[in-house]
Parts: structure tokens; sequence; C-alpha cells
């Protein structure tokens, strides 16, 4: 199978270059990815994919095969702004080619894996490689905004629930099995207004909150670290009060904070840790994401993104592992994320087993230096198209199909 598949996914080299430059050359910030969604439909449809749809939220999914089990292919299809354009030696909408990149804003995170995956999944029908299993390539949207919401629209309001999911986003070629977690909480301390020039007939809310604000750097230093994952953190990233005037006293005061989860550590466990500081002087709520998709569609979801690691033992790393030996004949080092993906809702909140395996690395995500690697792309393709043949045969030496 091995050079059949190499070959194959080499030989579309120019293609997926092609397609990736295309795709980044469409702007598509989180909400507003209707042009970039049609753009890639087409390449799936003109690559012969058996069905090309678009669910509630605005996801497009991409099928070929219908076994009873299915995998899925993810590759978030927003970007985050360009920053400062002065900072960009070229073009970031112009999928800049040179003789060993594509450069370009998206090009890292995550267009490179939605090409890769577009392509592979041809590939893999040109080959008959899907295993028997239904194999969907997705590309989600409002990701950097809302990593997870998109599978929690497509499981819950599409009822499409995948039974192995594999996340595109970069590695730079590594297998990745799970990332911290995060939440954003709010703080809101409540005072009693006055005039300024007598402040003790009132109550200065961000006189309240002052010793919370040092109750919570206290408590990042004594969070507890996962040789895994790294340190759980908590930072106030914000601070903001109302106030009558600048001569009266302030009558409400509130914090923002950025939670970090390592290992073990989940909503309960942080929440408690913050009511703990602020006890009975003000109120904790974990904030909620509510904003329209580009289909016009609002599906509200609580910025909880939990924790998750898959077991390195379990098959779907191990098919990973073994798709990957297969095709570039060592083994591969099997890792975690920095930053965070969608796999926070599939195998976070869903329980669906994700791995991840993507082209580019993540230093380059976010920055003006958002870069692919040529020949990523077509490693890639050969990966997701060798993975289903791969998981199918773990699965089946055992007995589990
Ligand atoms: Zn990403």
């Amino acid at each position: 199978m091995k050079n059949a598949v190499l070959d194959r996914a080499a030989k579309y080299e120019k293609k997926v270059v092609r397609f990736l430059r295309d795709i980044v050359a469409i702007p598509s910030m989180s909400g507003e990815e209707k042009e970039v969604v049609e753009r890639v439909g087409n390449e799936m449809t003109d690559l012969g994919y058996d069905e090309v749809r678009t669910d509630k939220l605005g996801n497009v999914i991409g099928r070929i095969g219908k076994g009873k089990k299915t995998i899925l292919f993810d590759s978030h299809l927003d970007t985050v702004d360009i920053g400062d354009p002065d900072n960009w030696s070229h073009d970031p909408f112009k999928g800049k080619l040179d003789s060993r990149f594509v450069h370009g804003r998206g090009t890292s995170d995550n267009k490179g894996g939605l090409a890769s995956m577009v392509y592979g999944g041809r590939v893999l029908r040109d080959l008959a490689l899907d295993g028997g299993y239904t194999i969907l390539v997705v590309g989600s949207v409002m990701e950097e905004d809302c990593d997870g919401l998109c599978y929690k629209s497509m499981i819950e309001e599409d009822k499409t629930r995948p039974d192995f999911v594999c996340l595109g986003e970069s590695t730079n070629l590594r297998i990745y099995r799970g990332h911290r977690g995060r939440m954003e909480i709010k703080v809101t301390v409540g005072g009693k207004s006055c005039h300024a020039s007598a402040p003790h007939r009132g109550v200065n809310a961000v006189y309240k909150i002052t010793p919370i604000i040092q109750g919570i750097e206290k408590l990042n230093r004594r969070l507890k670290n996962d040789k895994d994952l790294g340190k759980g953190t908590i930072a106030v990233t914000k601070v903001d009060c109302r106030t009558a005037s600048l001569n009266a006293v302030p009558d409400q005061a509130v914090i923002y904070l950025d939670r970090r989860l390592t290992k073990g550590e989940s909503k309960k466990s942080a929440v408690a840790e913050v009511r703990k500081i602020v006890q009975r002087t003000g109120k904790v709520e974990v904030l909620t994401y509510e904003r329209k998709s580009w289909k016009g569609h609002t599906l509200p979801m609580e910025k909880y993104f939990p924790t998750w690691v898959l077991p390195e033992e379990h098959d779907l790393v191990q098919a990973g592992a073994d798709a990957f030996r297969e095709l570039f004949s060592r083994r591969p080092k099997i890792d975690f994320w920095t930053f965070s993906t969608n796999g926070v809702y599939t195998m976070g909140i869903a329980g669906i087993p994700t791995i991840g395996f993507g082209p580019s690395e993540e230093k380059f995500a976010h920055s003006p230096l958002d870069r692919c690697p040529i020949d990523h792309l077509v490693k890639a393709s050969a990966f997701y198209a060798a993975l289903p043949t791969a998981l199918r045969g773990r699965l089946t030496s055992k007995g589990k199909k």
C-alpha cells in the first residue's frame, strides 16, 4: 500500500498547492466563512465526493463511502485577522509560493490541513481505501472564536455523530492526542456609590475587588503541573468598573479571568477555587459565547473547553502510528498541542476518540510568518488516506471491527 498511497498523493501536489493558495486568497474571519465554504464545497464536488452539503451552523461536509461507522477529518476554515499589515513581508491573502512553502494567513492554521484532507479524501477514493467506513471531511467554522461550537452544532443539531475524529491542526506531522482545556470566568462585585468628596459614605467596589485580584495571582502560583500537558494557569485579563462620574465612588467592579486547565482540572474544580477566594463578596460566572454564524444561526455555548487526552495505547492513536510507520518507515512522535482545538468538544465533551495530525508547525499559527511546507501537504494527504485502513486492520485483529 505504502508506495501507491505516497505516489498518488504526490501526483496531486500541484493541485493541492493551487487549492490551498486559492482558499488563502479568500479572507475568512470567524462568522464570515461563506465564500470559502462555497469554494471548498466546489472542490469536493469536482473531486468526486459522494455528497457535499452544509449543516445548520455552516460547516461544509464532504462524504465518501457509506459504512456503518464514521471517521471524521476536521480542519477549520476560519482564521484570525492579520494584525498590523506592516509586519508582513508579503500580501497575507495572496498565497505566496516559493520552492518550499505556501505563505499567507491561515496556511498553518488551519487551511493547509484542510487542503490536505480534501485531497486525502480523493487519494483514498482513487485507491478504494475507505476501510468500510463512512469518511467525512469537514471544513468547520468559528473555531478561532469558540473552539468546539461547530461540533456542538453538528452533533446536537445535525445529529451527525462520528465514531472517530482526526484533526488537521498543525502538528509538524506528529501524532497528537490532547491538550490543556480553558475557560473564561467573570467576577462581579457590588458597592455603594456616593460623592467622592466623602468616600466614607459609600462602599468602593474597586477596593472590594482588589484582594480578590491578589488572591487570583496567588492561586496561579499554586496550580498544579502535569508532565504531559504543562501547568494549569489563571490570569486576570481585564478589569472594569461602573461609576457615575470621575468624582463618584464606583458601585460595581468586574474582573475577567482566563483559566487554562491541565489534566485532572475541571469546570467544577476551577470555579470552586475562584469562589473560595471571592466568598460572599461577589458573583462568579462562566461566560457564554453567542454570535451569529455566516448562515445566520446563533447557538449559545458556555466558554468552558475541557482538557482532553486520549491514552497512547488507544486503538486510534496506535492506528495513526501504524499508518505513519507504513508510509514513512519510521516511528512517529506522539505528543500534545500547546494551543486549543475542536477536540475540546469531540473528545472533551462528546467523548469521541480524537487524534491530530497536521501539516506545518504550531509556532507559525497567528503570526506574520504563517506558512505551510509543500511536502507536508503531500505527506499529510497520504496519512489521511492511509488512516482508515490502518484503523480497520487494528480493530479487526482485535476482533472489535
Ligand atoms: Zn486552529
